[in-house]
């Protein structure tokens, strides 16, 4: 069962070849072996799960089935589940349970899917590799010395070891769309505003966004399905009508314009990525694409500029964890004030407090003009030159990191090479433009390479086409991990 895609376990439930009992026992059982050798979870509740099964099980014997009611899947752990333990990856919250569901999780209550399993991250979404998980590291399951990427590295190893068909992720900087490249599955991080972000914890409110990790362009169409829509409890939720992300997924691709921006064949990318991409452009010609270099002249200003952006919003948003009103407490401590700091120093890894620090830096007075405010500036240029970019093409494509995944411990002594992994990925944050990863090929030491496919605001379900139709002429995303049983 474990092979199947979504769309095929979702045909193959509604058949009754085999319950959502039975399916996510066997997905449960799987958690239980592989999901522990990957460090691919940080809960599961097997009796939660299988309540839910047996519920979906019920609904479907009423007909009263939706296209995933009785599938099981993993959510990243910062969205908030009413009676389960939500950490964000932190110590600050290990022991948290949540009292309320997100957005995203009661649109996947509402139509009867089942919650398999919390997805290990990065804490609080800080990272590229998922090494900065108080958790433990995820391992890519194509190769368990090295990292899945990061923050969704949890979501997107267990999709890539067919734990489960998918999963939610964030991407507040490329966590949806590096750690899909660096596992081989689809990924998709929809327009800002799409996806409500309530109950789904904020590492950085004008950049996060909730998104699908599953094995196809088809899968990733019915996981937005449910996840997107407007959301009044959102103040940036945009009300827009309600869209069918499956609906054009088999439009040809003639005349498709594919812009292929100057500035990302650089040095900076590795020769055995850009050898996967432009062999992938090669095969959009044959499907009718043409292509046009385009230009994004602020492309080198994205990095800087997040770097100052996403901590400014961090140093903000982690502040309501102060030991007081939920979390992790200093248990010794002199007066109020010594608590904070204790439980604070505690709660929080090396990572998140540099960000805390950096973004406090950035946002005080003196600072706050030369830094924050420019920054500001900048994320406005990088906007226009997508505007530009996009009156001559109706995709970007490009690579989405500058590399393969790398080997555990490599990048974390320095945390500016770290960084530098999100190159590809954040403009399309900045921005607020949807972006995916598909598989594209596989380069050095044999790992999968994603090919980035950026659209125009609003454009997912172009986007989701132009990744189907090339996966119905290509077998990358259907490749199985070396040691995962297919
Ligand atoms: N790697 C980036 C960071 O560490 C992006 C993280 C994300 O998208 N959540 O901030």
């Amino acid at each position: 069962m474990h092979q199947d895609t979504l769309a095929g376990l979702a045909r193959r439930l509604a058949a009754r070849e085999f319950s959502s009992v039975e399916l996510t026992r066997a997905l449960l059982d799987r958690a239980q072996s592989l999901g522990k050798t990957l460090n691919a979870y940080i809960t599961l509740d097997e009796e939660r799960s299988l309540a839910q099964a047996a519920a979906a099980d019920a609904r479907i014997a009423r007909g009263e089935a939706s296209p995933l009611t009785g599938i099981p899947i993993a959510h990243k752990d910062l969205f908030c589940a009413d009676g389960w333990r939500t950490t964000c990856g932190s110590k600050m919250l290990a022991n948290w349970i949540s009292p309320y569901d997100a957005h995203v999780i009661s649109r996947f209550n509402d139509i009867g899917a089942v919650l398999l399993g919390k997805a290990n991250m990065d804490e609080f979404a800080m990272g590229s590799s998922n090494e900065n998980s108080h958790f433990g590291p995820v391992r890519n399951p194509w190769e368990v010395s090295r990292v899945p990427g990061g923050s969704s590295g949890g979501s997107a190893a267990i999709v890539a070891a067919r734990l489960a068909p998918a999963a939610t992720g964030t991407d507040t900087g490329g966590s949806i769309r590096q750690p899909a490249a660096f596992t081989g599955v689809s990924g998709l991080r929809p327009t800002y505003g799409r996806v409500s972000r309530y109950g789904m914890v904020a590492f950085a409110s004008s950049l996060d966004q909730g998104g699908p990790l599953a094995r196809t362009a088809e899968d990733l169409a019915l996981m937005l399905n449910v996840m997107a829509g407007f959301d009044p409890r959102d103040s940036t939720s945009v009300d827009r009508p309600a869209e069918d992300f499956s609906a054009r997924l088999n439009a040809p691709l003639e005349g498709l314009r594919i812009g292929l921006p100057k500035e990302y064949f650089s040095a900076a990318l590795s020769q055995d990525v850009a050898t996967a991409i432009l062999a992938a452009i090669e095969a959009y010609k044959k499907l009718g694409a043409t292509v046009v270099e385009v230009s994004l002249p602020n492309q080198h200003l994205c990095v800087p500029a997040y770097y100052v952006l996403a901590p400014a919003e961090a140093s903000s948003n982690l502040a309501r964890y102060d030991g007081v009103r939920y979390g992790h407490r200093a248990s010794e401590y002199s007066d109020l004030l010594d608590m904070y700091k204790k439980s604070r120093a505690e709660g929080l890894g090396a990572e998140v407090k540099r960000r805390i620090l950096v973004g406090t830096y950035v946002l005080s007075h003196g600072y706050y003009d030369a830094y924050y405010l420019q920054a500001q500036k900048v994320r406005r240029l990088i906007a226009n030159d997508f505007k530009a970019a996009f009156a001559q093409c109706d995709v970007i494509m490009g690579p989405v990191a500058p590399s393969v995944a790398f080997p555990l411990g490599s990048k974390t002594t320095d945390p500016v090479q770290m960084y530098l992994e999100d190159l590809y990925t954040i403009s399309v944050n900045l921005a607020g433009l949807p972006g995916m990863s598909i598989p594209c090929g596989f380069g050095a030491a044999g790992m999968p390479v994603g090919l980035q496919i950026i659209g125009p605001w609003f454009e997912e379900a172009r986007m989701l086409n132009v990744a189907h139709r090339f996966q119905q002429v290509t077998d990358w995303h259907s490749k199985v991990p070396p040691g995962v049983d297919a």
